[in-house]
């Protein structure tokens, strides 16, 4: 994958932009890279579709926000394959109510027959904590279209029974002129005739019927990276549904949810861990074992351990996404307070209630709290 640009910059406004700042700004980059007013200029095509996948993530509260924590391999999916018409529905509202066709009347129009591409298929994937620490490989079940064999994806009889279109003579376009606030332009649409397709079919395939694809059930091995998060969506190129009657296939859009952890909690790439102890541990130390997503591990506690201290187990967290290391566990320690005493434990409670070493002394021997959270910070 080529190396993405900065959405933020992509669209040059600041990270703290408002919702309304970035529409606009998307509404100045998609007007001047427009293909239809740079029909000389290849790389606007380019510019174009980046400024529309930049858009498609800043403009979303959620994929913003898991862009500005994990960086384009947080919104994996995002506009990866988008084509033009993609950009045209998803965005056509942000032209107001003439939608982007309107505005530019017609779009779209750069000659030559599209590549239709079929239907992007969308699967959600349940992983648990191991497997997100870890990444895993999953094999999934999936019916999607596949081209037609009999037809090889023509929907013809014999594959061969097709004819030019009439009306746009194989172009799949009709071109006409139209006037806009920007001067006149020409525009091409989808021919009405053959729907863009440039063929017709003069006799039908009797396997798929004219449609030139079947449904068919496979099994695609998937590889998910260690790291992952909730909502991230991870596309395959091509694995989705074939069109009818030929281009190419749309892409299997994998959706991940994590299934939460009986005991351990997530957060960015560490683990947490709340253990409690008895406070005769706390005071004169113990070893105990705590479970880690690689199974049990025994931990030292120190002799004298106050409540709410943190210890780290370096390495024990998830790997990164992008190759920066793993994550750590980070055990909270609380201390147990009894609800409950039976006479005997009163009794002996008790003896110690005055002991010389079990008044607190705050403030004094120990780190106060906010020390503790600037140090967990750390
Ligand atoms: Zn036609
Ligand atoms: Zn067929």
């Amino acid at each position: 994958m080529a190396t993405k640009r900065d959405y933020y910059e992509v669209l040059d406004v600041a990270k703290t932009a408002s919702g309304d700042e970035i529409k606009k700004a998307y509404r100045k980059v998609a007007i001047k890279y427009h293909p239809d007013k740079n029909p000389d200029d290849p790389s606007a095509e380019d510019k174009f579709k980046e400024a529309a996948e930049a858009y498609e993530v800043l403009s979303d509260e959620q994929k913003r926000a898991r862009y500005d924590r994990f960086g384009h391999q947080g919104v994996g999916g995002a506009g990866g394959g988008q084509n033009m018409e993609d950009i045209f529905s998803q965005f056509g509202d942000i032209f107001g109510g003439g939608g982007f066709e309107g505005f530019f009347g017609g779009g779209q129009g750069r000659g030559g027959r599209r590549v239709k591409k079929g239907s992007n298929l969308r699967i959600k994937l349940k992983l648990d904590l191991e497997e997100v620490a870890n990444g895993v490989e999953k094999k999934i079940k999936v019916k999607r279209y596949v081209a037609c064999n009999t037809c090889s994806g023509t929907g013809a009889k014999n594959g061969t029974d097709l004819k030019d279109c009439g009306t746009c003579h194989g172009q799949g376009q009709v071109k006409r002129v139209v006037n806009t606030m920007l001067g006149q332009m020409v525009s091409s649409s989808t021919c009405p005739t053959c729907n863009g397709e440039g063929k017709i079919v003069s006799s039908k395939c009797d396997v798929c019927h004219g449609e030139g694809r079947q449904l068919h059930e496979e099994v695609i091995p998937i590889n998910i990276p260690a790291g992952v998060a909730e909502g991230m969506q991870l596309s395959m190129n091509g694995k989705g549904n074939y069109p009818e009657r030929g281009g190419v296939p749309g892409d299997l859009l994998i959706q991940i949810e994590e299934e939460p952890h009986e005991l351990l909690k997530r957060d960015g790439n560490n683990i947490m861990f709340e253990q409690y102890i008895s406070f005769v541990d706390a005071a004169l130390g113990a070893s105990i074992e705590v479970p880690t997503i690689e199974g049990k591990v025994k931990i030292k506690v120190d002799p004298g351990t106050q409540p709410g201290k943190i210890l780290r187990l370096r390495g024990k967290g998830i790997k990164d996404l992008n190759g920066y290391g793993r994550g750590d566990q980070l055990i909270h320690l609380s201390v147990w307070t009894p609800k409950n005493v039976t006479g005997e434990e009163r009794e002996l409670l008790e003896k110690l209630r005055n002991a010389q070493n079990f008044t607190p002394n705050p403030g004094k021997n120990e780190k106060g709290f906010f020390e503790k959270v600037k140090e967990y910070f750390q």
